[in-house]
């Protein structure tokens, strides 16, 4: 049974009911200081991998740090970041396997089995892919294998990539319908101001509601070498903790925050989730499902949708905007631009052109075609953002 977590002394207890965790390293925690693959850094997370696992837990690591690696093989300048789109996938390239390789070394000394999975936006996006890697992944825990995701950066261009890997990892979060996500960081948790320039920034413990702390949060700390900071943190625990899901912030450099983690002791930021029961499907909807276009609908199918739960009719739109097939991912927004829904769009973008504002026996008459039905979203398809 999943515990919830009512402040410090009772967080082994809730540890203890947390079994599968989804562990991401960004790449400042794989470095040493002078920018360089750190091999102790990746023994250092092999045995807190393995001190999880022999807590019964399932382990998922979500590890950046492909194209730091890849630049010391090409012996580019470690502190650079100063490199084409196109460099630093072939970084990625090569750095990828020797992510890789140091992991499978020291979890093989824990007699732990690895496995790479390299994921890309548009296979969340793809249902099919989503739950492919799904299935790929169960089986590889099913085996006791511990899955190593990262982006596959090497085909991933500007418009299609994940922001950076917080954002990834709290997909794979409800990808896997994780109980708990570990993000490690090269600092020991978020602050009440940025550490760096306040010598009095005091470490927050536990933070109320992340929806809240978000809207207000400056940036304390920009990763040098990784591409997110703490804002990105943050924003990945908002979407785990929409999915249900946990969020732990802890320093992976600092092996004594990580003993203390494992003996039960919560050394940095803990986030709970949002108590929103939104299920896992919906949460896909929001989060990893690409929206292709927008349907422009009038207030009292809006209200239907909001108050009455009730699936849109091709009734109540009033325009569409931009091209999208049938099982494509829509806003649904008001006359204003106003998003407050999101759906699969049962038509193509021209075919809802053509029925909008329809009754269905009109649809019927006007286009001839019996098995037309109205509803244009599924309310079972659909979930509102307001
Ligand atoms: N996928 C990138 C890498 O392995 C990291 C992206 C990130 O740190 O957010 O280097």
């Amino acid at each position: 049974m999943n515990k919830k977590y009512n402040g410090l002394n009772d967080f082994k207890k809730y540890l203890n009911s947390k079994k599968r965790i989804v562990l991401k390293i960004g790449t400042q925690v794989l470095l040493n200081d002078k920018n360089k693959l750190s091999l102790s850094a990746f023994k250092r997370i092999c045995d807190f991998s393995y001190s999880l696992i022999r807590q019964q837990k399932e382990v998922i690591l979500v590890s950046s740090g492909a194209i730091a690696a890849g630049k010391g093989i090409l012996n580019m300048p470690p502190s650079s970041n100063n490199f084409s789109m196109p460099e630093k996938q072939a970084f990625a390239a090569c750095g990828q396997a020797i992510l890789m390789k140091n992991y499978g070394f020291f979890c093989k000394k824990h007699g732990i089995k690895t496995a790479q999975i390299l994921l890309t936006k548009d296979d969340i996006a793809s249902r099919k892919r989503f739950v492919n890697a799904r299935n790929t992944i169960y089986e590889l825990l099913k085996n006791k294998v511990m899955p190593i995701i990262n982006e596959n950066d090497t085909i991933s261009y500007e418009e299609i990539k994940f922001s950076d890997n917080d954002h990834l990892s709290a997909l794979v979060s409800n990808l896997v319908c994780a109980d708990l996500l570990i993000i490690l960081s090269d600092v020991k948790g978020v602050y009440h101001k940025n550490p760096v320039l306040h010598k009095d920034a005091k470490l927050i413990d536990t933070i109320g509601s992340i929806k809240d702390f978000i809207k207000d949060f400056k940036e304390t700390s920009k990763s040098l070498q990784g591409t997110g900071g703490m804002k990105s943190k943050l924003y990945a625990a908002f979407i785990a903790a929409e999915a249900g899901i946990d969020t732990v912030i802890i320093s992976g450099r600092d092996k004594r925050s990580l003993d203390l983690f494992v003996n039960g002791k919560l050394p940095g930021t803990f986030i709970p989730s949002l108590n929103n029961n939104i299920n896992k499907k919906k949460h896909w909807l929001l989060f990893g499902m690409e929206k292709r276009g927008q349907i422009v609908i009038d207030s009292g199918a809006a209200g239907a949708i909001i108050d009455k739960n009730k699936s849109l009719l091709a009734s109540g739109i009033l325009a569409v905007n931009g091209e999208f097939k049938k099982g494509e991912g829509v806003y649904i927004v008001n006359t204003l631009g106003k998003i407050f829904s999101i759906g699969i769009s049962n038509f193509d973008s021209k075919d809802i052109e053509r029925i909008k504002g329809l009754k269905s026996y009109e649809i019927k008459t006007k286009l001839g075609n019996d098995s037309l039905s109205a509803i244009v979203v599924h309310k079972n398809k659909l979930v509102v953002t307001i």
